[in-house]
C-alpha cells in the first residue's frame, strides 16, 4: 500500500512550494525514523521543532487515542472540556490570562499582530497601527504575517503589502529606540531568531524592548512560536531571560506533531478581541487540545526542562568536537535544543550540503538560511540518540570536506 506512492509522486501531484527529502519516512518511534525501504534515520530535525517529545510519545499516543474515541470537534460555537483544559495550564503556567487557539504559528501571530491595532484603536487612537519587527524575522506565510516578517522574499510577489510596519535590526536597542514612537501599537521580537540563523536575543535588548513599548503605550509581542514549549529549556524563553511581553504567539511543539497554535494574553488587552471580532472554525479542537494538554503537561516535568539544559551541553560539546577535527563552523549557538552551526567563510552559504551528506549518512538536520545548520530534536532524546546521531554527523562532515577540499 504504501509503496505504490513514491517522491515521483510528489512531482506529479503537489503544488511545486516544496522541495521535500529523496525518502518517505513511514514510521516513527521517540527520535528514530524508518523510511518506504524499511531504512532507520535519526531525527535531529524534529518536524522543524514540532515534535517536542519525539515521535508517537506513548503518554500522548494515549490522550490522542482517549480523545478519538470520546469528541473530535464541535466548533467554536460550543467550547470542549480538553481546550479549557490546556488553557487552564497556560494561564496557570504563564504570564497569561486569556488564550486563544487556532491552527498554526501564522494564525497565532496574525491574531496577535490583529489584537495590537484593534486594542490601540480602542484605547488611543486609529493612526496608531504601526508594527515594528526586526530584519531576518520569521512570523509565518500569511500576507500579513509575511510582510511582518523580516526577510522580503518571503513578501515577494503577493502584493500590494499591507501598510503600517517597520523593520529594524536583530540586537540593536538604538535602532529599536529611533524607530518607536506614539505611533507604534507593537514590537514583535522572537527570544531566539529561528529560521533567521538560530540568533539569540540579548538580555539587555529584551529589556529595552520591554521599556521601551511600556513608554509609548505599545504592547510587546514575543512570538514563540519556535522557542516555546521547553524549547529552551524552560516552559517559554521568556522566563528564561525574564522578560515579560504583553502577548505571546505559541504553535510548533506545542502540539507536539498535532496542529495547534495559541495566542497568550492579559486579561485587559484579551478584552479586544469581543466576541465576534476574531475566529477559526478548528481552533481549540478537542483532540489537538487533548495532545497539546499532555504536550504541556510533560514537558513542565522539571526533569524534562532540565534534561533540555544537560543535552544542550552534549550537543554543543559534540558539534564542538566535530568542528575541532574538520574546522567548518565559525560558531555553534542557541538555547537549549534549538541549536545552530554556523559554517565558517569557506562554506558560506552551503548549509544545505551539511543537510543533504547528513541525508545519505541517514541523518534528519535542518538548515536556518544559508549558512546555518540547525539541530532541533525531541526534547527527551536519549543521550544515546545523540550520540549515534552526532556520529553520523561527523560522518556527514567529512563527506562535505573530502568534496570540498581535495
Ligand atoms: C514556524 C514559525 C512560524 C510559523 O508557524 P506556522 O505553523 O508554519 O504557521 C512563525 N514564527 C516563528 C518564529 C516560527 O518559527
Amino acid at each position: 500500500m504504501s509503496n505504490t506512492v513514491t517522491r515521483d509522486t510528489f512531482d506529479q501531484v503537489m503544488v511545486p512550494n516544496y522541495s521535500p527529502a529523496g525518502f518517505i519516512p513511514v514510521k516513527a518511534e521517540g527520535s528514530r525514523v524508518w523510511d518506504q525501504q524499511g531504512r532507520e534515520f535519526i531525527d535531529l530535525a524534529g518536524g522543524i521543532a514540532v515534535n517536542s517529545l519525539g515521535h508517537c510519545h506513548p503518554e500522548v499516543v494515549a490522550a490522542l487515542t482517549e480523545q478519538a474515541g470520546k469528541l473530535w470537534h464541535v466548533s467554536n460555537v460550543f467550547t470542549n472540556e480538553p481546550a479549557l483544559q490546556l488553557a487552564s495550564a497556560l494561564v496557570e503556567k504563564t504570564f497569561a490570562e486569556r488564550v486563544f487557539f487556532c491552527n498554526s504559528g501564522a494564525e497565532a501571530n496574525e491574531a496577535a499582530f490583529k489584537l495590537a491595532r484593534k486594542y490601540a484603536a480602542d484605547h488611543y487612537s486609529a493612526d496608531k497601527y504601526e508594527i515594528i519587527s526586526c530584519t531576518n524575522s520569521f512570523h509565518g506565510r500569511t500576507v500579513f504575517t509575511v510582510n511582518v516578517g523580516g526577510q522580503p522574499k518571503y513578501a515577494e510577489g503577493f502584493g500590494p503589502n499591507p501598510a503600517g510596519i517597520t523593520h529594524v535590526p536583530f540586537n540593536d536597542i538604538d535602532a529599536l529606540k529611533a524607530a518607536i514612537s506614539d505611533k507604534t501599537c507593537a514590537v514583535v521580537i522572537e527570544p531566539v531568531q529561528g529560521e533567521g540563523g538560530v540568533l539569540p536575543a540579548d538580555p539587555a535588548y529584551l529589556q529595552a524592548a520591554r521599556e521601551l513599548c511600556t513608554a509609548h503605550n505599545a504592547l510587546l509581542v514575543f512570538d514563540e512560536v519556535q522557542t516555546g514549549v521547553g524549547r529552551t529549556g524552560s516552559l517559554y524563553a521568556y522566563q528564561e531571560y525574564g522578560v515579560t511581553p504583553d502577548i505571546l504567539s505559541s504553535a510548533k511543539g506545542l502540539g507536539g506533531g498535532f496542529p495547534i497554535g495559541a495566542m497568550l494574553t492579559t486579561a485587559a488587552i484579551a478584552k479586544s478581541l469581543a466576541v465576534g471580532t476574531h475566529g477559526t472554525t478548528y481552533g481549540g479542537n478537542p483532540l489537538a487540545s487533548a495532545v497539546a494538554g499532555k504536550v504541556v503537561e510533560i514537558v513542565s516535568r522539571p526533569e524534562v526542562l532540565a534534561g533540555v539544559r544537560a543535552k544542550h551541553q552534549r550537543f554543543v560539546d559534540g558539534l564542538n568536537a566535530i568542528n575541532a577535527k574538520y574546522n567548518v563552523f565559525k560558531e555553534v549557538r542557541g538555547m537549549g535544543l534549538l541549536i545552530g552551526a554556523v559554517v565558517s567563510d569557506e562554506f558560506a552559504g552551503r548549509a544545505r550540503d551539511f543537510l543533504k551528506a547528513a541525508e545519505a549518512e541517514q541523518l534528519m538536520v535542518l538548515v536556518a538560511g544559508l549558512s546555518v545548520v540547525r539541530f532541533a530534536p525531541s526534547l527527551v532524546i536519549a543521550e544515546q540518540d545523540i550520540d549515534d546521531g552526532l556520529a553520523r554527523f561527523d560522518a556527514a562532515v567529512a563527506a562535505v570536506v573530502a568534496a570540498s577540499r581535495h
